[in-house]
């Protein structure tokens, strides 16, 4: 009998999977899917065939060389192996003629010619086999799946069968990204918190998410079918087969649900976010790829409030060059046709370590050389993407913002390198946005308190959460056992919030605010009375945010502040809270 495993997580990016699961950590091989594909299919399946095959090919060249002089003929074999004139030829013709896709098509070859060395009994042949077995294998394993590379650990390349949940203990950020198109349906980590980056990026793609399950993968092994509950923080392994169809149901009717909002949705979308009496809120949408800003607009958003840089380099090997983000971050701009967009440089280090980060193993990456810390002391990389985004400037609205800044001297020393940059750019006749808005990010405590200082400086400041929350509690992000300390509505994270809003107010410097909290429909309740106007957060959080503010005074928003700001437990803050939003449900 099957026992029934119930393991409860953080709800990082809401929705419901069922399927196999797909384990990182866990190295069973999995089955090879197989599916019918129409003749014209199969031109598409021999091209990626081809792509693939160079790639294995370049490989094992670059391999080749790292290796002894045994090993380095093996994977000269190998590279023969796959430069046969007659069997590539053979894998062709079963392709267009057996009408499977390729990666099953593949595997049948090999078996075919692995079982016929082996049917020969010669010892010699048997080995021939496994070599072959080895060789095409990297080419299944490159038409399978995105490659989940780790500078320490090398190339770590598996197969994802579409439809999977996948499991880990935790991702990197980069690891997260090479999932993107892979088919999964939902992810689910032992380790990370909400506002984990992996929990950004699945929330970015409409992937259900659970993070910080404990003991998610003890026994757990690829294909078992689980039940990811994104809603209520719940995995359940070996669900019975009642609970598998009421979650079914549950599956279909949300997807009715939402066919059925679509309407409703799709005048949301096009509406102002404007209370019932009459106060306009700006909500922008937080990105982290180029691609994602063309999507942001059809969810509604007027701009973006924040384009995590990071992630081009981090889904790069080593650091993109300035026309690589400069188109990047062009298309970025052109994509909101004419809405401001957010750039924010690069946020390296800590859990999206870079370049020779990497190798540094600090004590405390959180404290560490991380962000403009890092771009100040790697010159040549922080002019590149200034220059790269001096010159998208001048395709719209394009807004530089700093993260990480801790104080008005390393305010004064990014804006002495921007300047530099644009007497560079005046130098060499490269047109760019000449009145360009330079903004920071109010995401360490220091910032908060010294923000009246920072406001004269900054063209505009956005309150990141995420990590001002992180650093008023001391309290890392994404460490499951001290989660409950991180909490946005602990009172001292809204004081620093209310200063920094009230230091905006007083120097007329744009507050806004990019941290998850702002994709809360109750936290921007709460915000907008404590005189909050503009937030960004998730696109696909944007029109239920706008649905709410659509119910509510500004009066009543006030009110509420003004009595959440006197209480002392983020406990009783949340409990009004939820009083207050009852009374418009
Ligand atoms: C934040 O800290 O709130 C933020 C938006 O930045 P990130 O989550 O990328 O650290
Ligand atoms: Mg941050």
């Amino acid at each position: 009998m099957k026992i029934v495993r119930k393991l409860e997580g953080l709800s990082a990016s809401r929705g419901i999977a069922i399927g196999p699961v797909f384990c990182l950590a866990d190295e069973t091989p999995v089955s090879i899917p197989r599916y019918p594909i129409s003749e014209s299919e199969a031109e598409t399946h021999w091209l990626r065939f081809e792509t693939a095959l160079e790639l294995s090919r370049k490989e094992l060249f670059l391999l080749k060389d790292d290796q002894n002089k045994e090993q380095s003929l093996i994977l000269e074999a190998h590279l023969m192996m796959l430069s046969d004139p007659e069997f590539i030829p053979q894998i062709k013709k079963a392709l267009f003629s057996r009408l499977f896709n390729i990666e099953y098509v593949l595997k049948e070859k090999v078996n075919e010619a692995a079982g016929m060395l082996r049917a020969t009994g010669d010892a010699y042949l048997a080995e021939r086999a496994v070599d072959i077995e080895d060789a095409f294998d990297r080419i299944i394993n490159h038409l399978l799946s995105p490659s989940l590379k780790t500078k320490k650990s090398g190339q770590k390349t598996r197969f994802i069968p579409p439809g999977a949940i996948f499991a880990a203990r935790n991702l990197k950020p980069s690891e997260t990204l090479a999932l993107k198109g892979s088919g999964i349906v939902g992810i689910i980590l032992e380790e990370g918190g909400a506002t984990s980056h992996v929990a950004i990026l699945a929330r970015s793609w409409h992937l259900p998410a659970v993070m910080g399950v404990r003991g998610l993968l003890d026994g757990l092994v690829d294909g078992k079918e689980v039940i990811l509950d994104a809603v209520d923080g719940l995995v359940i392994v070996d669900a019975s087969s009642d609970t598998v169809a009421a979650y079914r149901l549950r599956l279909r009717s949300d997807m009715r649900q939402q066919a059925e909002n679509a309407v409703e949705r799709s005048a949301l979308v096009k509406a102002q976010c404007e209370t019932t009496d009459g106060t306009i809120l700006t909500l922008r949408a937080n990105i982290a790829l180029a691609e994602e800003a063309a999507s942001s607009l059809e969810e509604g958003a007027g701009g973006i409030g924040l384009f995590r840089s990071e992630f081009l380099f981090l889904g790069a090997d080593g650091f993109p060059d300035e026309e690589t983000q400069f188109v990047a971050y062009q298309t970025a701009v052109e994509n909101m046709a004419g809405a401001p967009v957010i750039i924010r440089t690069l946020d390296a280090g800590a859990d999206k370590m870079v370049g020779e980060q990497l190798d540094l193993a600090e004590k405390n990456p959180l404290l560490g050389w991380r962000a403009v810390r890092y771009c100040l002391d790697r010159r040549d990389l922080f002019k590149t993407q200034l220059r790269a985004l001096l010159r998208a400037s001048a395709f719209g609205d394009l807004r530089i913002m700093f993260p990480m800044i801790s104080n008005v001297e390393e305010l004064d020393a990014v804006l002495e390198v921007l300047d530099e940059c644009k007497a560079e750019c005046l130098r060499d006749g490269i047109p760019f946005k000449t009145d360009l808005k330079a903004g920071i990010m109010v995401e360490i405590p220091s910032a908060a308190v010294c923000a009246d200082l920072l406001a004269r400086k900054a063209d505009f400041m956005s309150i990141g959460t995420n990590d001002l929350i992180q650093y008023t509690m001391a309290v890392d992000r994404e460490n499951p056992k001290v989660s409950h300390l991180y909490d946005c509505y602990n009172p001292a994270v809204l004081r620093l919030i209310a200063q920094t809003i009230e230091a905006g107010k007083k120097s007329r410097t744009e507050v806004s605010m990019c941290g998850e909290m702002a994709g809360d429909p109750a936290a921007v309740f709460l915000l907008a009375g404590m005189g909050l106007r503009s937030f960004s957060m998730a696109p696909t959080l944007i029109t239920q945010v706008k649905e709410f503010i659509r119910k509510v005074s500004i009066e009543d928003a006030e009110a509420l502040a003004k009595s959440v700001l006197e209480l002392s437990t983020a406990r009783n803050i949340r409990k009004l809270l939820q009083e207050k939003i009852k009374a418009y449900e």
